[in-house]
């Protein structure tokens, strides 16, 4: 996530908070965001344009829609279930948006939930569907909406199959079937991300501050490196799971390296504290680096080889540095934390400095004649 809409988000938290439980506050915009007048063409992870289209484009797809289709996807209708035309088609393909050919859902997550409505456990790509808490009908819904042309698709509930728990309820009229192999390529390579895991006491402080990071594309809370599945944040507390709490840090390694990662999180807190980070005691709080492949691995040790050899700190450094096991996000309230609370934390914003290091290597780099 970025800054921006890090922003936003807040604001949307601060906005809905505290009565959020029907939908989570992630993804989910107040309807008006719609209109909002966006310049800056968006480009999804998958690679597809997203940048909002204005009503003046939705008005002229629109007009090419049949009755039923308008009553549907433009004024928020439902079909009557059993009686869509893709709810028994299990062909491999996408389903994109009926009015803007955006992929929405695949064939891959399309499951028979019995209710009469074609039902996806999984978007294609989080980014091309919008949630929206609707309170119509005197009951408050999550209504999911296109992305780009803002038509309307129909309703996501919690009581869907593993491995997301969700339903993605919609309607067939909403929908448009590609076969597999048919649908057109995106409109742009998809972004490349890297992950890195970094385990540094309380997960709140340092994912606040990673998130702040130049090219960090979303910072998550979680536990692992322990030996249970999917532990909970009392299990963690325990002690008895083994899991550090830690933070997935996903980047684009085009804007910022795995290096100034490092950098930023040895200055972020103290690695010479055994099982402990400023008040708090016990092993969740290790200091740990948590790698994805071998070069991170060569050059997270290299790292700390060097920091021990400058003696950039007074005692030995304990972080354990090892490849990563499975990540368990956190439980929701923990995201985001230091944004939606306003609490302090003991972290040190290493962003001030590392920024002008990296404005200054930014400079030099380029090749002067
Ligand atoms: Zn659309």
């Amino acid at each position: 996530m970025n800054t921006i809409a890090t922003t936003i988000l807040a604001a949307v938290i601060a906005l809905t908070s505290p009565a959020c439980d029907a939908a989570s506050p992630e993804q989910t915009q107040p309807k008006e965001a719609r209109k909002t007048t966006m310049t800056q063409r968006t480009i999804s992870d998958s690679g597809h344009d997203i940048t909002p289209l204005n009503e003046e484009q939705v008005q002229i797809l629109a007009a090419k829609l049949d009755p039923e289709t308008f009553r549907v996807t433009q004024k928020s209708g439902t079909e009557r279930p059993f009686c869509g035309t893709l709810l028994d088609n299990k062909k491999d393909g996408t389903y994109t948006c009926t009015v803007c050919d955006l992929p929405l859902f695949s064939s891959e997550h399309k499951f028979t939930s019995g209710t009469g409505w074609p039902s996806f456990y999984r978007e294609y790509d989080p980014q091309h569907v919008r949630k929206i808490v609707d309170k119509s009908h005197g009951m408050v819904r999550t209504e999911i909406e296109c992305t780009r042309c803002g038509a309307h698709l129909g309703h996501v509930f919690e009581d869907g199959p593993k491995p997301t728990g969700m339903r993605h309820c919609l309607n067939s009229a909403s929908l448009k079937f590609v076969d597999e192999g048919d649908l057109p390529e995106p409109d742009a390579a998809p972004a490349k991300h890297a992950t890195a895991y970094f385990a540094g006491g309380c997960f709140w402080g340092i994912e606040h501050y990673f998130q702040e990071g130049p090219g960090v594309v979303e910072a998550v809370s979680g536990y692992m490196q322990g030996s249970t599945e999917d532990p909970t944040y009392r299990e963690v507390c325990s002690g008895t799971s083994g899991h550090a709490e830690a933070v997935k840090v996903v980047f684009d390694p085009d804007v910022i390296s795995y290096e100034t990662l490092l950098k930023a999180f040895f200055m972020m807190h103290d690695p010479t504290q055994l099982n402990r980070q400023g008040p708090d005691r016990g092993t969740q709080y290790r200091s740990g680096v948590y790698t994805t492949d071998a070069e991170q691995l060569a050059a997270a040790k290299a790292f700390v080889k060097t920091l021990e050899e400058n003696d950039r700190f007074p005692s030995k450094i304990v972080t354990e540095v090892e490849p990563a096991d499975t990540f368990y996000p956190a439980e929701d309230y923990h995201q985001d934390y230091i944004e939606t609370t306003g609490r302090r934390c003991h972290v040190t914003n290493p962003w001030p400095i590392l920024e002008q290091e990296m404005a200054s290597k930014d400079v030099a780099a380029p090749s002067s004649p």
